[in-house]
């Protein structure tokens, strides 16, 4: 990945930080996006710098579009168009839908959806101009089967497949490519919310016998990313330990 430059969008913990420093130890420009975790995020620098990469911080709420190409200039100044975006900011809210709010579908989706539509337009000549451009954006499991009291997040990471699936199609003249990646549950601050007995039950369902780790998805991300995979485009890639067989 030496040369290149990734925009990891919610870099600063979780899934996003993995991926950080994966592309970071294979030689890639990090750009290590966060929304309020800035100490998080110049940690990951640090650890970015230490393995002997690049990286900045940069903070930008993706659902902002001004912010956002706000950041596309600081990064710009760092380093240059960027050849790999990686849509992972997300969040949960989660309710059952009968008592669910119109503010709690609005603030999930626009996370995951307006995110990736601002994040996307925004760096979308960057990706087309790239030799290896590369558009991943993180989905999940519950994209495809649903999940009890997650009816916002369910639909805002279906969308996503349709998203990456399209954009696949209008990326595919210039050779740069578009998948989705989606995770089981993993081993992050998003699974801690989520009570003992329902991880218990959750478990029973994961034939592999046990949740995913931060790693197996991040490993994952970075193949994507690479020269590697250029004939792999418009897929969902599950990272689930079989739990949709
Ligand atoms: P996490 O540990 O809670 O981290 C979420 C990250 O997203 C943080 O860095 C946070 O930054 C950032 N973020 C949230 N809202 C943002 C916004 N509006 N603008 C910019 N950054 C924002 O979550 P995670 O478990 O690693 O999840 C990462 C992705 O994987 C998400 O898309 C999630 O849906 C997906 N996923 C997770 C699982 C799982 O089981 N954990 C499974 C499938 C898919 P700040 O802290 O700075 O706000």
């Amino acid at each position: 990945m030496e040369g290149r430059t990734c925009l990891i969008t919610g870099a600063s913990k979780g899934i996003g930080r993995g991926i950080a420093e994966h592309l970071g130890e294979s030689g890639a420009n990090v750009a290590v996006n966060y929304r309020s975790s800035v100490e998080e995020a110049e940690e990951v620098v640090e650890t970015i710098e230490d393995s002997g990469g690049q990286a900045i911080a940069t903070r930008a709420d993706v659902t902002g579009r001004r912010e956002v190409e706000a950041m596309r200039d600081e990064i710009h100044d760092a380093f240059g168009p960027i050849d790999v975006l990686v849509n992972n900011a997300g969040i949960t809210q989660d309710t059952k839908f009968e008592e669910m709010t119109r503010e709690e579908w609005d603030t999930v989706i626009d996370v995951h959806l307006g995110g990736a539509f601002n994040c996307t337009q925004t760096f979308f000549d960057d990706i087309k101009q790239s030799e290896y451009g590369r558009l991943i954006s993180i989905s999940s499991i519950v994209g495809k089967q649903g999940n009890f009291g997650q009816a916002n997040y369910a639909a805002a990471k279906s969308g996503l497949f349709g998203f990456v699936r399209t954009l696949a199609l209008e990326l595919a003249e210039s050779g740069s490519t578009a998948n989705c990646v989606a995770p089981g549950f993993t081993e992050t601050s998003m699974l801690e919310t989520v009570p003992d007995r329902v991880r218990e039950v959750i478990l029973e369902d994961i034939p592999l016998n046990r949740f995913g780790s931060i790693d197996d998805v991040a490993c994952v991300v970075e193949f994507l990313a690479s020269e590697e995979s250029s004939y792999i485009t418009g897929e969902v890639l599950d990272v689930n330990g079989g739990m949709d067989l």
